[in-house]
């Protein structure tokens, strides 16, 4: 019998016969095709909650799994590994060990939304998928991805200027993920911006690069917002006992105690 979604299952827990009779009966490929059974011990059960925690994941409890988020998939289309109907699976019954088998590939969600349009259920896959890939930098499973430190980048200049000056974060973001300033297109671009746009705009935009104007009465605004941020990550660290964890480490670097002298 076929095995549908072959690619969910661990090669080596697949067995199979190219050649095999029973009593008689050839029941060789696919009809020998076994798969291991296996015991699960290492649960998280808090992993959905933990998930649910994080902007995006709220509503990942009202999954009922028709599968339509996978089957619109702009990723999963070129690559079938990328599923997010299991991995809400995944999460749900807590099996922390499956998912992090995935850990290099859930980032590579394009944030196209097809899945969310598609979803029956209201879950907002799209969240869950950026819910998750942060998890899983928070936890430190995966270093912080380009998107979470352009993502940082903006937020740092709105918090500090109440404004967007697109050039420093362009400059900023290059400078953090290590890229050449340089780059063919950003000079094409820069050209035709140059070629295109009325003189005023561009000294507007020369000045704002040096400058580094601010919005007025920002100072009230950035308070409370920082206030709000600081509660939310205070939240979140919560939820996932990111405290417990970071304890935990520097126990473990610490070593253990010296022994008693009796
Ligand atoms: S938003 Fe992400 S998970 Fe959803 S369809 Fe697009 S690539 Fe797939
Ligand atoms: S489309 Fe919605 S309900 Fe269906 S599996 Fe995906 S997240 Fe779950």
């Amino acid at each position: 019998m076929p095995i549908h979604e072959r690619s969910l299952i661990r090669p080596e827990n697949i067995k199979g016969h190219d050649k095999l009779v029973i009593d008689g009966v050839d029941v060789s490929g696919h009809w020998s095709t076994f798969i291991q059974s296996r015991v699960v011990t290492d649960y998280n059960e808090k992993l959905e909650e933990e998930i649910a925690a994080l902007p995006g994941g709220e509503h990942i409890h009202r999954c009922w799994q028709c599968g339509s988020c996978t089957n619109s998939c702009t990723v999963n289309a070129v690559n079938p590994d990328f599923n997010p109907r299991y991995w809400i699976y995944l999460i749900r019954l807590g099996m922390e060990a499956e998912l992090l088998r995935d850990k290099d590939i859930i980032w590579q969600c394009v944030s196209c939304n097809k899945c969310t349009y598609a979803c029956p259920r209201d879950v907002v896959p799209e969240g869950v998928m950026k819910a998750t890939a942060h998890w899983l930098e928070l936890k430190g499973h995966t270093p912080k991805s380009k998107s979470t430190l352009f993502d940082e980048e903006f937020s740092d200049q709105v918090f500090e200027t109440g404004k967007i000056e697109e050039g420093r974060i362009i400059r900023r973001f290059f400078h953090r993920t290590g890229q050449p300033l340089m780059q063919d297109w950003l000079v094409e671009m820069a050209k035709r911006l140059a070629r295109h746009l009325p003189l005023k705009m561009l000294a507007t935009m020369g000045l704002a690069a040096l400058v580094r104007p601010r919005t007025r009465g920002w100072a009230g605004a950035r308070a409370a917002i920082g206030e709000y941020v600081e509660e939310q990550k205070a939240k979140q660290h919560r939820a996932l006992g990111l405290g417990e964890l970071i304890e935990q480490a520097e126990r473990e670097l610490a070593g253990p105690p010296p022994a008693r002298r009796t």
